[in-house]
């Protein structure tokens, strides 16, 4: 794996040229930021009535409208929420693509999955950090960076690495340092995690553990305490020193349970649907789903949510959380 830093990286490729940011959230604030701190021309695009706009203008950056922002630009980074990009791109963007244009996104998503289709002699370049906006950005101000991914999926100029490393460069990430990918492994890999282990694993391994305690009759205040609350704690250790990090700062009995046990919880039938749902992400199954949710105005999404607020493990940590006072509101 080769990683690229600050002295493979030229922020001269980025003079003279205008980048827009369209969407003003999580990373938008982050890259729009860094970048004109970095010395490279911004311009920001959202739309009239967006409430992002006062923010962004407080911050002292040009704010336009989306088409507005997209005609001045040479690049065009697309971070508005990835089920909106399509419609912005036809409406907004496309009209406006020359050739030279650089188009860029955060994500995968819609140009794996052929929901955007940029015409061919347009380069298509992804600079995504591998972390939220707000570390973005005060990472950038603290004079480091947030280790990013970069992948080319059209390179017509034959520069579009360059481009993608030196946009790299203007929000930090060359600072901590930065590894190429592929559309499709970013896109695949990101779902994958998400789906399994992130959002979706976890989640369900803390409600199970949490119903079973339950189920069994203990009080469920004790169930949350050990099934979630402790998660923190664990994550914390795995995250600062690994799986290893972590077993060595737990008692020994925690530490034969967990590498004893912790197979038999998590076996065959928990990676056979790992499998499953990374052939899902693979032959487009989950991205049809999830286009066709949206179209249909999340139906399931919106159910799936209720149930969650509904559940108990939900009620009793909101009753056990406010006697948390660290936790703020
Ligand atoms: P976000 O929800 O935080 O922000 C979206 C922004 O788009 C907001 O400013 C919103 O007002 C604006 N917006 C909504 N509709 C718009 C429209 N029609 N025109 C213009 N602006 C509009 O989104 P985010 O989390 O920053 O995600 C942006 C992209 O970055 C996505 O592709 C996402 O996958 C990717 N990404 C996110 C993270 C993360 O941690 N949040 C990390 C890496 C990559
Ligand atoms: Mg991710």
């Amino acid at each position: 794996m080769k990683l690229y830093y600050d002295k493979d990286a030229d922020l001269d490729v980025l003079k003279g040229k205008t980048v827009a940011i369209i969407g003003y959230g999580s990373q938008g604030h982050a890259h729009a930021l860094n970048l004109s701190e970095s010395g490279i021309d911004v311009v920001v695009g959202l739309n009239a009535g967006n409430p992002d706009r006062q923010k962004a203008e407080a911050a002292g950056l040009t704010v336009l409208m989306n088409d507005a922002a997209a005609k001045k630009a040479d690049i065009i980074m697309i971070l508005v929420p990835d089920q909106i990009q399509p419609v912005v791109y036809e409406k907004d963007i496309l009209p406006h693509l020359r050739a030279g244009v650089v188009l860029a996104f955060a994500h995968g998503f819609n140009i794996h999955y052929n929901q955007i289709v940029p015409p061919a002699d347009i380069d298509v370049i992804m600079v995504a950090p591998k972390g939220p906006g707000h570390l973005v950005r005060r990472q950038y101000q603290a004079g480091s960076g947030v280790p990013s991914l970069i992948a080319i999926h059209q390179n017509p100029s034959g520069r579009a690495k360059e481009i993608a490393l030196a946009y790299a460069k203007g929000i930090g990430a060359t600072r901590a340092g930065v590894i190429e990918t592929t559309y499709r492994e970013e896109t695949e890999t990101d779902l994958f995690g998400e789906q399994a282990v992130l959002c979706g694993g976890i989640t369900e391994l803390i409600r199970a553990g949490f119903n079973t305690l339950v189920e069994a009759g203990y009080q469920p205040e004790m169930a949350y305490f050990e099934c979630l609350h402790e998660v923190k704690l664990i994550v914390d250790l795995i995250y600062e020193g690994g799986l290893g990090g972590m077993y060595y700062s737990v008692s020994d009995t925690a530490e034969y349970g967990g590498l004893v046990k912790g197979p038999v919880v998590i076996g065959d039938e928990v990676k056979n649907a790992m499998k499953k749902l990374l052939h899902d992400i693979q032959n487009g199954t989950f991205a049809t789903e999830w286009i066709l949710e949206n179209r249909a105005n999340g139906p399931t999404f919106n159910a799936y949510r209720r149930l969650l607020r509904e559940d108990k493990i939900e009620k009793i940590g909101a009753e056990l959380r406010s006697m948390m006072s660290w936790l703020k509101k």
